[in-house]
């Protein structure tokens, strides 16, 4: 039966490890029976909500259903997160393959186009970090329409890659920048595109108004709109050499880009400057700006932390996969000092134990990528 308490964004987080990781399989969609509304938690939901793909209609309207009927279930009881979300994902499930989700009263992410696409909204307009594929770039704008009416004013870039820079010149151009002076449009003036320095390398044959505009090779960028401090946080060589958290104090929201990918391991793109130890500092440093619900780990509260793809993360989390990637570079590093060549090392299967989890679909592909670009990065190292 439906019980009436108050869902937890987090999901069995009195249990323990496995606990929690039976419970998300135990609850797998099968497609033959509805969400168990009190044992599944709202973070389960979005990430089943966010994780939907074109064929699964039918699956996204029994999420939407759940969803909705959890909400409803936990109206009264002063903890109404998602509310917005519940209504826009009905919609959006019927019409575009794109979720909205509602993850504080003004921060919302968009999924199912590329990168999860995050959107501070308020009396200054809109802050859209990362803007996904080019192709989903219109369905996108007309998510962020539906969020609120006010103008795109910012646009960051989390990183180089397509499916989070795709959509940046139609949200531009739909944008109207911030004067000095207030608001208003300024056709001469190119709405602001907020990037690490080094994503300009990677990026040479796009078009002028799909580059980042508002360049930073510090450590840090910031900004102060829709009452909230925004911080852009440039983490050097991880997944690339251009990668940036975006941190919205007020919110307690940071985009995290791919840096953090809960589908699958890290992708550390050695080519474009990306290095295992990199990857590392910058889970790190995830870590420590994400605050826990602690003392009273009832509420589910905490910082939010929406990973470049896959469902919504809390710091807990982020520390399970930062310790699942310290520990396969722990394991390469080993392998490599006993003098094991590449091919052994793979051989050796240093990523024991989480290819059922992060190993992406079939053939061993992302596992052997990423345990390429570890070796890689520790033979470095050792040179
Ligand atoms: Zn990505």
């Amino acid at each position: 039966m439906w019980s009436i308490k108050p869902l937890r964004f987090g999901r069995f987080r009195h249990g323990s490890a496995s606990r929690r990781l039976k419970g998300v399989r135990a609850h797998k969609f099968t497609g033959l029976a509805p969400y168990c509304v009190s044992c599944v938690s709202i973070r389960a939901i979005a990430q089943r909500t966010m994780t939907i793909t074109k064929p699964d209609r039918r699956l996204a309207k029994i999420v939407a259903v759940a969803l909705g009927a959890a909400l409803l279930l936990t109206r009264g009881t002063g903890w109404e997160p998602l509310k917005t979300a519940a209504a826009q994902t009905t919609t959006a499930a019927t019409s575009t393959n794109l979720e909205t989700l509602e993850v504080r009263p003004s921060f919302f992410v968009i999924a199912g186009g590329g990168a999860n696409v995050g959107v501070q909204v308020g009396e200054d307009g809109v802050v859209v970090v990362d803007t996904g594929t080019a192709a989903d770039a219109q369905a996108i704008l007309a998510a962020i329409k539906r969020i609120s009416p006010k103008p795109i004013r910012y646009i960051i870039d989390t990183g180089p890659d397509a499916d989070h820079i795709g959509g940046n010149q139609t949200l531009a151009k739909a944008g109207e920048r911030v004067l000095s002076g207030g608001g208003g449009r300024n056709a001469n003036s190119m709405l602001p595109i907020v990037g690490v320095e080094n994503m300009i390398r990677h990026l040479t044959k796009l078009p002028a108004d799909a580059l980042p505009n508002e360049t930073f090779h510090y450590p840090r960028k910031s900004m102060y709109l829709n009452g909230e401090a925004i911080e852009v946080l440039s983490q050097p060589d991880a997944h690339t050499d251009s990668d940036a958290f975006v941190f919205f104090r007020r919110s307690d929201v940071v985009v995290a880009g791919d840096i953090l990918d809960t589908r699958q391991f890290p992708v550390i793109d050695v080519a474009r400057g990306g290095s295992i130890q990199g990857e590392i500092a910058a889970l790190n440093r995830l870590v420590e700006l994400a605050v826990p619900s602690v003392p009273i780990v009832s509420r589910e509260a905490g910082t939010i932390v929406v990973p470049g793809h896959g469902h919504l993360c809390d710091q807990y989390d982020v520390i399970e996969y930062r310790d699942m990637v310290t520990i396969i570079r722990d394991r390469v590093r080993e392998l490599i000092k006993a003098g094991r060549s590449l091919a052994e090392v793979k051989a050796a299967q240093p990523a024991k134990g989480y290819v059922g989890r992060y190993g992406g679909p079939g053939g061993g592909e992302t596992t052997d990528r990423f345990i390429e670009a570890v070796y890689q990065g520790l033979v470095k190292e050792k040179a």
